[in-house]
């Protein structure tokens, strides 16, 4: 069995901890027993980081398409090699079952393996000129990133924080939670392991506006890459901006599930419930709020509780799990806060609405129906095992629900009517829509949200763009 590693930020190579170092308890959320303790990063830990960042720099950006895609390569076989125990480690940190976390080893592997082919179509163009003149337009690594990446895939976004300015021949500092160090520790240990200069990508930790403001206040860095709430990204959006730092912002959703009559309702009830409470809720895109035509509502409710209490919530170790705990103690109490209030105004609750036991953070998966707008929870992100199902009437009322929120992450839609597909297609306000599939990624496919969900994309060519600025030259 793997045995929880101890913990240390990386800056330079170098496993730094210790000293007079504040620290951050990292706790097992199927348990709530302490794991380890995790050093943070002081003014000069993360001084030095910077420093290291632009040195790596300057090494990066002269390399090769070759060496980065051999790092990227050598990475993904590591973790390969690597999977379970990078799985389990993910799993007692964060509680997801452990096949979960499995899969987000996987992702890794795939976007790496995409993203070093991807170093080689980094090119730019040639434009046409009188003869004697040259203009070309390249695209050049934008320089130091400092990535935040939340807790919720803590392989899976350190990966994808990793992964895109490392392919672009950017330098990286990482911040990943603090919930989840080990998980993101591991994944850059894979890429040191595979030969990347020390110097080119770092981990620290700290207390996250103290490490945000101090990094987004340097001239070294010249792109930020967040994941987490909205309200979070707006404050950082606002400190990058002080520096003209560019942003990829990828924050919160409320995922709109419209389901019509014509669909195949057994089908969108399968995917649905598996869906929702995946990761305990704790998903950007989770599907939250199912826009259920009338005609088929109760049976979608009525299934969707059936399928609620067929989960087996237990620890994530433990492989006849199907949903974990929530990852902290803030996730609990967001539920009985959001669910409280949606009862107190008129809800249905058809099931859950209730913590598990009296140790770790296991909350009940749960079903409200018939919840009325001025809820909370028709506006605020639940990230957490709920799911929101009200009757509609007809395509236009479904739709300007969909789109009633300022966010715009994942949207979905179940139909057999290849008309409206394209409809839906066309008017959901969302960055990635799937129709008939909530399968909306893929290491080829942009991700990202528009509106108050962020702007941006990971994954996909875009990904690596997203790490790199246009340089025209023009020469007489
Ligand atoms: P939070 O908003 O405090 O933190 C979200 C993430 O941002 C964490 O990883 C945290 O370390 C980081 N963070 C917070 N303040 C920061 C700062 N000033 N500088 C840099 N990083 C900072 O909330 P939380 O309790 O951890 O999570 C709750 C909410 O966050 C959820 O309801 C959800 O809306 C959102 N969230 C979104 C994602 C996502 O994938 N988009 C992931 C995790 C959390």
């Amino acid at each position: 069995m793997t045995a929880y590693p101890s913990l240390h930020m990386i800056i330079n190579g170098e496993k730094v901890a210790g000293g007079s170092r504040r620290t951050h308890t990292v706790v097992n959320p199927a348990t709530g027993e302490s794991l380890g303790e995790l050093p943070l990063a002081d003014a000069a830990d993360l001084d030095r980081a910077l420093e290291v960042a632009a040195e790596g720099f300057a090494i990066w950006r002269k390399s090769t398409p070759q060496e980065r895609a051999a790092v990227l390569q050598g990475a993904a076989r590591l973790m390969v090699e690597r999977a379970d125990d990078l799985a389990r480690i993910a799993t007692m940190e964060e509680g997801k079952p452990f096949a979960e976390a499995r899969i987000e080893v996987m992702m890794n592997v795939g976007l790496f393996n995409f993203y070093a082919g991807e170093c080689f179509r980094l090119y730019g163009r040639e434009l046409v000129r009188p003869e004697g003149m040259r203009s070309t337009v390249r695209w050049e690594p934008v320089g130091p990133v400092a990535a935040f990446a939340p807790w919720n895939f803590p392989l899976g976004n350190p990966g994808r924080k990793l992964g895109a300015p490392i392919a672009a021949g950017c330098s990286v500092i990482l911040k990943s939670a603090e919930e989840t160090p080990a998980s993101a520790l591991g994944v850059l240990q894979c890429l040191l392991d595979a030969g990347l200069p020390p110097q080119v990508a770092q981990a620290v930790f700290g207390v996250p506006d103290e490490v945000s403001r101090h990094l987004l206040a340097s001239p070294i860095i010249r792109k930020l890459s967040f994941t987490g709430s909205t309200v979070v990204g707006k404050h950082l959006a606002k400190l990058a901006a002080d520096n003209m730092i560019r942003t990829t912002m990828e924050l919160g959703g409320h995922g709109p599930v419209l389901v019509f009559s014509d669909a195949d309702v057994d089908k969108a009830l399968a995917t649905s419930v598996g869906g929702k409470y995946r990761n305990c809720g704790q998903v950007c895109v989770s599907p939250t709020r199912f826009i259920v035509e009338e005609s088929v509502f109760e049976r979608f409710r009525d299934g969707f509780i059936e399928g609620a209490k067929a989960q087996v919530v237990g620890n994530g170790l433990d492989p006849a799990t199907t949903m974990g705990p929530m990852a902290n103690a803030r996730r609990p109490e967001a539920m009985d806060r959001l669910i409280g209030d949606a009862v107190a105004k008129g809800a249905k609750l058809g099931t859950g609405g209730e913590r598990i036991g009296n140790q770790g953070f296991f909350y009940a998966p749960s079903v409200l129906s018939e919840v009325p707008l001025d809820a909370a929870i028709m506006h605020e992100e639940p990230f957490g095992p709920v799911a929101i199902i009200n009757p509609y009437k007809g395509e236009e009322a479904m739709i300007a629900e969909a789109n009633r929120l300022p966010y715009g992450l994942a949207a979905y839609a179940w139909t057999s009517d290849v008309q409206r597909q394209r409809r839906l297609a066309a008017q959901l306000e969302a960055g990635m829509v799937g129709i008939n599939s909530h399968m909306i990624g893929g290491a080829d496919a942009p991700f990202g949200g528009v509106k108050w969900s962020g702007h941006g994309s990971e994954d996909g060519p875009e990904g690596v763009k997203a790490c790199m600025v246009l340089k025209a030259v023009h020469e007489g």
